[in-house]
C-alpha cells in the first residue's frame, strides 16, 4: 500500500480562507478587527522565524498583528508586565509568548499570567482543564491542527478507533490525547518510559508522533492502513554543510504501510499557524458576545 499524503498546504489553506472570511465578516458587520499579539523574548533564530511567520499569516488573514520584542536579558517581571498590558489591551483578542524563553523567565509563571480568554496557545491551566472537561475553551494549536488532519483522512467520525499518541508534553501530547478521547477514540499515551513501543504502535488506527527524535517511528511499527500524524520537526545533517527538516516518523517506510500520512515539512506545521489565527477569531467572538462564525 502507498499511503495518501495529507497535505498541510491544502487543509491549512482551506482553514485560513475560512478564518479570513470570518475576520472580514466581523469587521464588516460589527466593526471589530481581530487582534493577535506575540511576545518574543531573546534572539533565538528559530523563534524569530516562527514569530515573523505568525505575523505575516495574521496580516494576510486581515488580523491586526502586534509583535512585542524583548531582549534575552529581560527579567521575568518585565515579561509579565508585557503580558499584563496585552491582557488589558482591548485591540488584542488573543496573544502568545513564544517559547522557549530564556532561563530567568519561567514558562509556568508566564502561562499563569495570561488571561485564559486570550490564551490562543491553549496553555493555561484553565484552558487545559476545559479541554479535559470536554467544555468550550481555547485548544492548543498544534493538536487542534493535527486532529483536523486526522479527520481529513478518516472523516469526522473517529468513535471507537484505537489511537496512540507518542509524547506527553503540555503543548502537544497531552492535549492531543485529550482531543482524541473527546472524539471517543480509545487512547494510549506513550512516553520515554513506555515498554515495547513498537508493539503498542502496531495496534493504532491513529498514530500521532510528537517526540522530537528524527525518524524514530519505523515503518514496521505502523498498522496497515493506519493514519499517521507526524508532529516532529527535526533538523538533520544533509551533507555538504546543509541541513534539512524531517519528522519523528521514517516517512518512506511508514508510507508503504499506512493508509494516510502527513509529510514533514508541509504537514502539521502549517496547521499550527492556521489554528492560531482561528483561535484569535474565536477569542474575539467570545469576548464580544458574538457567535463564532460557522465553518470555523
Ligand atoms: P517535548 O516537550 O520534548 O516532549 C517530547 C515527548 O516525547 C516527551 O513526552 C517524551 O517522554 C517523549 N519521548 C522522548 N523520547 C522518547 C522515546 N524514546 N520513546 C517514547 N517517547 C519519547 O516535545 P514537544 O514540545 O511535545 O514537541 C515534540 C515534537 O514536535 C518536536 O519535534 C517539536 O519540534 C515538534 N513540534 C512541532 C510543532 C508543529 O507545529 N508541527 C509544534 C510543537 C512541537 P517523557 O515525557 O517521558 O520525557
Amino acid at each position: 500500500m502507498t499511503a495518501t499524503r495529507i497535505e498541510g498546504k491544502e487543509v491549512a489553506g482551506a482553514l485560513k480562507a475560512r478564518v479570513r472570511d470570518a475576520a472580514a465578516q466581523l469587521k464588516a458587520a460589527h466593526g471589530i478587527t481581530v487582534g493577535l499579539g506575540v511576545i518574543l523574548v531573546g534572539e533565538d533564530p528559530a523563534s524569530q522565524v516562527y514569530v515573523r511567520n505568525k505575523g505575516i499569516a495574521a496580516r494576510e488573514a486581515g488580523l491586526h498583528a502586534v509583535e512585542i520584542k524583548l531582549p534575552a536579558s529581560a527579567s521575568e517581571a518585565e515579561v509579565l508586565a508585557e503580558v499584563k498590558k496585552l491582557n488589558a489591551d482591548p485591540t488584542v483578542h488573543g496573544f502568545l509568548v513564544q517559547f522557549p524563553t530564556p532561563p530567568q523567565v519561567r514558562q509556568t509563571s508566564v502561562i499563569d499570567a495570561i488571561d485564559p480568554a486570550k490564551d490562543v496557545d491553549g496553555l493555561t491551566a484553565t484552558n487545559a482543564g476545559l479541554l479535559v472537561s470536554a467544555r468550550e475553551g481555547l485548544v492548543s494549536c498544534t493538536p487542534a491542527g493535527a486532529l483536523m488532519m486526522v479527520k481529513q483522512a478518516r472523516g469526522a467520525d473517529l468513535a471507537g478507533l484505537d489511537a496512540v499518541v507518542i509524547g506527553r508534553s503540555i503543548l502537544v501530547g497531552r492535549p492531543m490525547a485529550q482531543l482524541l478521547i473527546n472524539e471517543s477514540c480509545t487512547v494510549t499515551t506513550a512516553h520515554s518510559k513506555t515498554r515495547d513501543l513498537p508493539a503498542l504502535c502496531r495496534r493504532a488506527d491513529i498514530l500521532v508522533a510528537a517526540i522530537g527524535k528524527a525518524n524514530f517511528v519505523r515503518g514496521d511499527w505502523v498498522k496497515p492502513g493506519a493514519t499517521v500524524i507526524d508532529v516532529g520537526i527535526n533538523r538533520i545533517d544533509a551533507g555538504e554543510g546543509k541541513t534539512r527538516l524531517v519528522g519523528d516518523v521514517a516517512y518512506a517506510e511508514a508510507a508503504e504501510i499506512a493508509g494516510a500520512i502527513t509529510p514533514v515539512p508541509g504537514g502539521v506545521g502549517l496547521m499550527t499557524v492556521a489554528c492560531l489565527l482561528r483561535n484569535a477569531v474565536i477569542a474575539a467572538c467570545r469576548q464580544t458576545n458574538l457567535p463564532v462564525p460557522s465553518g470555523l
